[in-house]
């Protein structure tokens, strides 16, 4: 295992974690959606990528951690417990397409979408619609086999609606960019 807790580890990981316990904070357990959140290592080491040992976390619980000792033992406890049952455990994108049914991939998407954004926005400030358009459903399609553009379309949509975490602008050139929500 790498030392480095990479792009395509997060990208591996994220549906084995949404398929394990829903796209919420492993700690105080708020829905994710719209927020801002972290891949946290549970044990606190960040070269410990063994999939136990990551979980989503929202940011406000992953930086509360730091400095609470009742967290660190719900931490180290969801991962001893991750360790024990770690068998049942499906590890690969592969098996996750064979044993879901499509409605539970769909419900991956839509966060898979949002967090592709996200890290997009992240790292360039903004994610050009057209770029968007072209890169999810590819992202998409290879992982489960499904995600076609006006599925993604539609997650983009409902993510860049008034109640979403993102919006779209248009710049100077008349490109339509995907950015956070200012007053979110
Ligand atoms: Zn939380």
């Amino acid at each position: 295992m790498s030392d480095h807790f990479t792009e395509a580890l997060k990208r591996k990981y994220l549906p084995m974690e949404l398929q394990e316990f829903g796209y919420k904070c492993y700690q105080c357990e708020i829905s994710l959606e719209g927020k801002n959140w972290v891949y946290e290592h549970l044990d606190g080491n960040r070269k410990h990528n063994e999939y136990t040992n990551i979980a989503l976390c929202c940011q406000s619980c992953n930086i509360k951690k730091a400095n609470d000792f009742d967290m660190q033992i719900k931490a180290t406890d969801l991962k001893q417990k991750r360790e024990e049952a770690s068998i049942k455990y499906v590890e690969t994108p592969d098996a996750i397409e064979e044993t879901s049914s499509e409605r539970d991939v769909n419900k991956m998407l839509f966060p898979l979408t949002e967090q592709i954004i996200s890290e997009r926005i992240n790292t360039d400030g903004h994610y050009p619609l057209k770029d968007a358009l072209a890169e999810i459903p590819y992202i998409a399609q290879k992982r489960y086999g499904c995600g076609a553009e006006p599925t993604i379309r539609r997650y983009i949509k409902q993510h860049t609606s008034a109640v979403g975490p993102f919006e779209i602008v248009t710049d100077e050139k008349g490109i339509k960019l995907i950015c956070r929500r200012m007053n979110n």
